[in-house]
């Protein structure tokens, strides 16, 4: 019996992204499986469905029959509640399961004993690379957040000699030099500015500096475990606070990455700082989601202050939608690799480590501790 692998289309506002591509689909058809696809899935990435059906997939008009005769589900986004009731015990579901901002869906998924895996819970180890989702939309992020940097410049961002003059460079700062901070100080080098970057965990001076950017240095180690950054005491803030300052206020264009996972992020651009800038700067807060690494952030829009500009993208890899869901697809295709046996039959313990890791829900059992103490402090 072929696995029925369904792709519906993403439905939450702004979302462009598609979690499978017609090159993904053809190698999933020659495994021998069925892949169905929701009619106009792949539209928001420039993906017809005439490519889809090339590829061997089934174009599906209606979301019923789609979720209702899946195995398994890949998505994007996690699934509403209406979806999940579309489903049948024992589906599996797989994308970003955003399980503290969605424990109804996870209640009911548990309530229906729909199985899912949360992508964002895939462990960050070596064999796991060609799964991590986060990494390759954070890449997508990070690109495009350099991209929207200089198109919101006055500046030319090269150092220019022309007829009509010199042109000095612009100067790029990047706060938080995890995946989507190289990226953006990648992308920001290649348009020939002078970047410079700055993270709490040191380790990630090396890269900096491997990008040719210039990473400012502070006397403190704030790696905390699994390499993630840990908080900071109160005088570690300060001091930090000083230096960013400073170097804020020199840039052009300031991208902000700082998060710390499950936290609101931190405060790194005050109000105060801000009057220091140049006019005509621009600061790019990816945190813009989770709280804002700047004080004026406003999710989901541009406010200017002192004649600097300051954006709260949100969905920054559904800008990029071509290639971030090419990246995220292939995510997936390496993840199913796992969870089907070279026989094509769905393995029937999930006791590989990724697997047992990003397993959230199964056989009517919220796996994961974290979200299963939120569900019994929410009593959903
Ligand atoms: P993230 O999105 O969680 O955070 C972005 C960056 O912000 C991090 O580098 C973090 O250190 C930094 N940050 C947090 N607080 C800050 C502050 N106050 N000031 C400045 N910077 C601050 O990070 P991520 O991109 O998901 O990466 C997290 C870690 O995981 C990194 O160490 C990364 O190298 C590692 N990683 C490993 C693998 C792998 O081995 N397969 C893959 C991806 C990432």
């Amino acid at each position: 019996m072929p696995v029925i692998i369904a792709v519906p289309k993403e439905l939450a506002p702004g979302e462009r992204r598609v979690a499978t591509v017609p090159e993904v689909v053809q190698k999933l058809t020659k495994s021998g499986h069925e892949i169905w696809i929701e009619h106009d899935a792949g539209t928001g990435a420039y993906y017809p469905d005439n490519l889809f059906t090339a590829a061997g997939a089934k174009i599906v008009s209606s979301r019923t029959e789609l979720l209702n005769g899946a195995r398994i589900v890949l998505c994007v986004q996690p699934p509403t509640v209406d979806e999940v009731d579309l489903l049948t015990e024992g589906t599996i579901v797989i994308g970003f399961m955003n399980a503290t901002n969605n424990l109804e869906t996870i209640a009911r998924m548990r309530d229906r004993k729909v199985t899912a895996f949360a992508l964002e819970l895939v462990p960050r180890i070596t064999r796991a690379q060609s799964m991590d989702a986060l990494s390759s939309q954070a890449t997508a992020a990070g690109y495009t957040a350099a991209i929207l940097g200089a198109d919101n410049c006055p500046k030319f961002l090269p150092m220019l000699t022309t007829a009509a003059g010199t042109i000095r460079p612009a100067t790029v700062l990047i706060l938080g030099a995890g995946v989507a901070g190289l990226m953006a100080i990648a992308t920001a080098k290649r348009l020939g500015a002078i970047v410079e970057a700055y993270d709490v965990r040191r380790a990630a001076g090396e890269q900096v500096r491997s990008l040719g950017a210039r990473f400012l240095e502070l006397e403190i180690n704030a790696e905390g475990q699994g390499g993630y950054a840990r908080e900071l005491t109160p005088e570690e803030k300060a001091k930090e606070q000083q230096m960013v300052s400073a170097a804020v206020a020199r840039a052009d264009i300031v991208i902000t990455t700082a998060a710390i996972p499950g936290r609101k992020a931190p405060l790194l651009i005050t109000k105060e700082t801000i009057a220091t800038m140049r006019p005509g700067a621009v600061i790019i807060d990816m945190a813009a989601e989770s709280g804002g690494n700047c004080e004026l952030t406003q999710a989901g829009k541009t406010v200017g202050e002192h004649g600097v500009m300051i954006l709260g993208p949100q969905n920054l890899p559904a800008r990029i939608s071509f290639h971030s869901s090419q990246m995220y697809s292939k995510n997936l295709q390496s993840f199913l690799a796992l969870l089907i046996d070279k026989d094509g039959a769905i393995v029937r313990e999930f006791t590989d480590e990724i697997l047992a890791a990003s397993l959230l829900v199964h056989a009517g059992e919220v796996r994961h501790g974290p979200t299963r103490d939120l569900l019994s402090g929410g009593k959903l």
